[in-house]
């Protein structure tokens, strides 16, 4: 199975149809059917390593202020409790099986609705511990690497750039911001040069770094689909472009 990272953006996606969520689309028709996906979103971002283990996780609305038909979206994927019990058996102790608090959330579902809009695919959920460092993230992640070979689609919901104080609300003609634009360019020269180690490493990027993602929760998706990728494989980059100036929308294609 490839491995992906999704740019979500803003969740209003979900219920729009827009450039985006046709790519989303069209990668979910154009990849071999996954047995389960398991998704590393930047919404789970606790201070503890957990993965999903309930047959029926609830769709969570983790957001405010959006319209009420943003709020009524379900997505009713089937859970994978054997799923869960093999990320544990991957990842080591210390992973905590959540069959009760979490669910999907919309870093999750805002992508899969489109993804795989009949929601028949088992989907787990992998947290991202907030007291471990980017190089951390990227060494567990490998650990992860023989689901590829299980039929498991791996994917991880975040944005490259992410910064909210400078987004265009409501506004969604606005150029993207110079320090992103620079930010997402020298990214993408690094993952195609497969040189990880500046991308582990971004808070010494510099200031267009620090403006791109000024909080790790979205950009460390990320570094779970590159920590997948193996020797001689492609990356591409199927979905592109800047939502409100100061969000990347770039999926991350692995395989
Ligand atoms: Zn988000």
């Amino acid at each position: 199975m490839p491995a992906i990272f999704f740019g979500h953006g803003n969740p209003m996606n979900a219920i729009g149809q827009n450039g985006y969520t046709d790519a989303w689309a069209e990668i979910g028709r154009s990849i071999p059917r996954p047995k389960a996906i398991l998704c590393v979103s930047a919404h789970w971002y606790i201070p503890a390593v957990a993965v999903t283990a309930m047959p029926k996780p609830r769709t969570i609305h983790d957001f405010g202020g959006f319209p009420r038909e943003l709020f009524e979206v379900e997505y009713p994927a089937p859970g994978s409790p054997e799923l869960a019990v093999r990320v544990q058996e991957l990842m080591g102790d210390g992973v905590i099986a959540d069959d009760r608090h979490w669910g999907l959330d919309h870093g999750t579902w805002s992508v899969l609705v489109h993804v795989f809009p009949e929601a028949d695919i088992p989907v787990v959920q992998l947290s991202i511990n907030e007291a471990e460092t980017a190089a951390f993230h990227y060494q567990t992640a490998k650990r992860l690497s023989a689901l590829r070979d299980e039929g498991v689609l791996v994917i991880g919901s975040g944005n490259l750039v992410h910064n909210l104080h400078t987004y265009a609300w409501g506004r969604h003609n606005v150029d993207p911001f110079d320090w992103a634009l620079r930010f997402e360019d020298k990214a993408r020269e690094l993952i195609l040069a497969d040189d990880h180690e500046p991308l582990i490493e971004y808070e010494s990027l510099g200031r267009d770094a620090m403006l791109s993602a000024p909080t790790p929760d979205h950009y460390l998706p990320l570094l779970y689909i590159l920590a997948l990728k193996r020797d001689g494989e492609g990356v591409s980059f199927p979905v592109e472009g800047f939502d409100g100036g100061s969000i990347s929308m770039l999926t991350v294609r692995i395989g």
